[in-house]
Order: structure tokens, then C-alpha cells, then sequence
């Protein structure tokens, strides 16, 4: 059976028992609408600890933009089924009054690497996020955390707020799961038109093929500039980013004399898609 709480002192009292009993504890933070990319994190965290924490909030406090987030696709009844089905022990959904509470006033802001791509184009997401993995972190007393690749900038973000702020967790990063088709899982997915995602998966399969190229010598900013003119032929709306950057530091990438990673965020009608692919 999985659990669900709602109130940070209940789950407190519960994580406190399990951990006197010398069990690790395994948080995997999601916005709910859960799906297989979700599921794959619920998985891991089952295999590398004794009890599993899925917290489910959408967190106003990352959205930059309110009718994306009036539109955030919620189902608790369906999202606690498939948990049940994973052996999650814990369902954690507070509130936005139980997160924020009256005279809220901390804010947890990473430097540096926040700053381009999503940073750039969703002002004040990747505070939300630090403020409110810091505080899931906190609430859930997890020493394992588990993200996933396909937002690589958050996961990148959340390990070096750990490391900053020698929060006693380990953060743990899975691979993205995909439609049969390439396209990366997301909530908002559902979202898009029939025709929409149809056209979706191009977004991946251009990436790959600019990723070939790279590989294969073609200078990054010929590939690069190729795949973009691919991407709005084929009918995708505005591209807010397609680049390379390094790994390490998310530093722009020229060539690949150093682990490289390309990312994208594009518009496809009101839907914002993302991915990310190694280089
Ligand atoms: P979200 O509910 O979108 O905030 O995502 C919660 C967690 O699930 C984050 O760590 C995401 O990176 C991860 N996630 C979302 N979609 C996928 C996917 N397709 N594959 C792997 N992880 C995912």
C-alpha cells in the first residue's frame, strides 16, 4: 500500500522511524501526471534504497509563466495507482499552503550555471527549483535523490546546490525515457494536437542527426544552424535554444575535445518541448 501524506510533520514522524531502524530513505521529486519517464525514477530509487518517497507538487514558484501553469495536467487518483503498482511507500502531496506557508521568505539561488538556456528563457524557474528541492529535501530527510537526464540543466543545478550546501543526500541521475517514436516523456505531452505529435519526435531525430554530423567532423555551428532550419521547415514554432555545451559547467561547447551534451528547448503550439542528447 502507498501512503499518502500531506502534512511535512507526518512524513517527519514516518522517515524518523524508518531511519531509526537504519533504512535509506529514496526521494524521487515530480509534478505529478505521472508517466513511464517517472516511473523509471521510482524504479531506481526502489533498487538503491529500503524506502521510497514520490513527492507530487507543482511548484508555483518554478513557473514563469501562470497560464502554463493554470494548464499543468493533474490526476492524484491515477498518479497513486501507478505508484501502488511500483511499490512506492509514500505518496508525499502538501499543499501549496503547506510548502509555502504564511511569511514564506527564503529563496535558494544557484549561480552561474543557471544562467543560459532555461535560465535564460524561464526567468526565476531554477530559483523555484532550488528553493523547493531544498525543501523536499529537507522535509523528506532522503539521502538518496533521483532525477532525470531529460531536464540536464536541473539535474546538473540540484547537484551543485547539494554540494554548495553540504546537504547530506546523493543525487542520482537516470536515463530519459522515450516514445517509441523518440520523443522524450513529458506531462505536458498531452498537450499536443494529433498533428502536433506527430511532428513532435523530429525534434529528437534532428538532434541526432546533428549529433551524427559533429561526430563525423562537420564544424558545431554548420550542424547546428542546419538543424535548425530542418526544425522550422518542418513546421516546429519558435526555438528558444539548440546547442552544445560541455558537461562540465554547461560552458558553450565549439567542438568536442571535451564531453559535450546538446540541448533544446522549441515551441511546438502552446506546448514547450525540451531534450537533451550526449554528443
Ligand atoms: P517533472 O514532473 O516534469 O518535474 O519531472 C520530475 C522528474 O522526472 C524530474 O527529475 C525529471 O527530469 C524526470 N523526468 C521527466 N520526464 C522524464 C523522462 N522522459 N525520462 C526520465 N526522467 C524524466
Amino acid at each position: 500500500m502507498t501512503q499518502v501524506i500531506r502534512k511535512a510533520a507526518e512524513l517527519r514522524d514516518k522517515v524518523a522511524a524508518w531511519k531509526r531502524s537504519g533504512m535509506l530513505v529514496g526521494v524521487v521529486p515530480t509534478m505529478g501526471a505521472l508517466h513511464d519517464g517517472h516511473l523509471s525514477l521510482a524504479r531506481a530509487a526502489r533498487k538503491q534504497s529500503d524506502r521510497v518517497i514520490v513527492t507530487v507538487f507543482v511548484n508555483p514558484m518554478q513557473f514563469n509563466n501562470t497560464s502554463d501553469l493554470d494548464k499543468y495536467p493533474r490526476d492524484e487518483a491515477q498518479d497513486l495507482a501507478l505508484l501502488e503498482a511500483e511499490g512506492v511507500d509514500v505518496l508525499f502531496a502538501p499543499g501549496v499552503d503547506e510548502v509555502y506557508p504564511d511569511g514564506f521568505a527564503t529563496t535558494v539561488s544557484v549561480a552561474g550555471i543557471t544562467e543560459p538556456l532555461e535560465g535564460a528563457f524561464r526567468p526565476g524557474h531554477f530559483d523555484g527549483v532550488a528553493t523547493v528541492c531544498s525543501k523536499l529535501f529537507g522535509m523528506t530527510q532522503a539521502g538518496r535523490a533521483f532525477f532525470g537526464e531529460k531536464d540536464w540543466q536541473q539535474l546538473q543545478v540540484v547537484q551543485q546546490l547539494t554540494r554548495d550546501l553540504n546537504m547530506p543526500i546523493r543525487i542520482i541521475g537516470c536515463p530519459t525515457i522515450r516514445e517509441e517514436d523518440g520523443l522524450a516523456m513529458s506531462s505536458r505531452n498531452v498537450r499536443l494536437t494529433a498533428e502536433e505529435r506527430e511532428l513532435a519526435p523530429r525534434l529528437h531525430t534532428v538532434m541526432q542527426e546533428a549529433a551524427g554530423k559533429i561526430r563525423d567532423g562537420v564544424p558545431v555551428e554548420g550542424a547546428l544552424n542546419d538543424a535548425k532550419t530542418e526544425l522550422k521547415d518542418a513546421g516546429f514554432g519558435a526555438l528558444d535554444y539548440l546547442e552544445l555545451r560541455t558537461v562540465d559547467g554547461l560552458k558553450p561547447a565549439t567542438d568536442l575535445s571535451q564531453p559535450a551534451r546538446m540541448l533544446a528547448a522549441i515551441w511546438l503550439g502552446d506546448v514547450r518541448l525540451i531534450d537533451n542528447i550526449a554528443v
